[in-house]
């Protein structure tokens, strides 16, 4: 098990970046409810009872925190703690029971976690945009700029006409490494091999357009030397995650580095698709294939929100690695980021195992059929 599993508190980060975790670990709850996989939903609900009642009070700046968040999730707590008790009496019963009786009363609980929770999760969660009436739907818009040049606001990619939107039986073990098709160009091939993440690390599924979509968007910025960075949002179905959409946000960037700005559009756009924030992909224009010091906080960041987020690096002039797929180690990286204060371009202390920092990821799967749209939000107002 991940050390993440219930992160200790780091100050650095706001109170609302928490109760944003909090959130996400409901709406993981609610994809373990439906799918009936009580196990995994023992444990999620059990991390969100941890971190509400005993990981965000210890922030320094708690008591300051808006109290209609904390009586929101106060309430949820109160539901959450409640079907963690049904769930380990249930884990208990079923050990004990005879096989005949198991599957009915397995049934029988299931449903009766589906109503109880049924109230709050509601609030919380919409799905209907993976409902499969939208499939179909396609909508790209394009906008004139001054400079001539067409700008794509939305676009979406639909692999099919049926709803076959996800390929059935993608599961682990069936593919060790990716290989991102669409060019015969080495440099941009992306290889993923060896790791050593942890065995609860959930596997991720990416469109076989990502890179080659993404490289395409951040061309002009390339060309000029400038960096270049997007946000992936994944939902999560039978245990692993899908990215399907590719968010460019409003930022500034120099050629080593690019800042993200106005992140609530960012949350809105994820929050509106029930998406989870699944890491990030950048470009380095002009530099190898790695994540700098810069890059490491980065990615700290995102995994201490999703522990199976990712950090994709495209590096069209690397004449070795085109592209990179990395995660920070943990809890070897982890540990180190959080200890670091320090800002700007700098050296890390080497882990405490001695492993390195961060790693190549393995568990990434081009998928596709899966369905992508991409979101640049770099000319939409506000
Ligand atoms: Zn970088
Ligand atoms: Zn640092």
């Amino acid at each position: 098990m991940s050390v993440t599993m219930v992160p200790s508190v780091d100050d650095r980060f706001p109170v609302s970046f928490y109760f944003r975790i909090a959130d996400q670990l409901l709406k993981q709850a609610d994809v373990y409810r439906k799918e009936g996989n009580l196990d995994c939903l023992h444990l999620t609900l059990n991390r969100y009872v941890r971190l509400v009642s005993q990981v965000i009070p210890q922030h320094r700046n708690y008591s300051k925190h808006s109290s209609k968040e904390k009586l929101r999730h106060t309430k949820i707590l109160q539901e959450s703690s409640k079907e963690v008790e049904k769930l380990k009496l249930l884990a208990t019963t079923n050990i004990n029971s005879s096989g005949s009786q198991l599957g009915r009363r397995s049934k029988n609980n299931i449903n009766n976690f589906r109503s109880t929770s049924q109230r709050w999760t509601k609030k919380i969660l919409n799905f209907s945009s993976f409902k499969e009436g939208k499939i179909g739907h396609y909508d790209s818009r394009t906008c004139q700029r001054g400079d001539g040049n067409e700008v794509h606001v939305v676009k979406h990619y639909f692999p099919s006409s049926v709803v076959s939107w996800v390929e059935e039986g993608g599961s682990s073990g069936q593919v060790s490494h990716v290989i991102f098709p669409g060019s015969n160009d080495d440099n941009s091939k992306c290889i993923s091999e060896g790791s050593s993440t942890s065995d609860s690390t959930k596997d991720m599924h990416i469109s076989v357009k990502l890179t080659e979509e993404f490289l395409d968007l951040a061309k002009e910025n390339t060309d000029r030397d400038l960096e270049t960075c997007g946000i992936l949002g994944a939902f999560l179905k039978n245990h692993t995650f899908y990215i399907t959409t590719l968010i460019i946000p409003k930022q500034e960037s120099t050629s080593n580095s690019c800042q993200a700005l106005n992140e609530e559009e960012i949350y809105a756009v994820l929050d509106e698709r029930s998406l989870y924030p699944a890491g990030w992909i950048h470009t380095h224009p002009s530099q190898t294939c790695f994540l700098s010091s810069i890059d490491l906080h980065t990615q700290y960041s995102y995994q201490v929100m999703l522990p199976e987020a990712i950090a994709i690096v495209l590096a069209p002039t690397d004449p070795t690695k085109g592209c990179g797929i990395f995660r920070l180690t943990d809890p070897g990286g982890i540990s180190v980021l959080k200890e670091c204060n320090e800002r700007d371009f700098h050296p890390h202390s080497t882990t405490a195992d001695g492993s390195p920092i961060y790693e190549i990821c393995s568990n990434i799967y081009t998928n596709s059929n899966l369905r992508f749209e991409i979101i640049d939000l770099r000319i939409s107002p506000g």
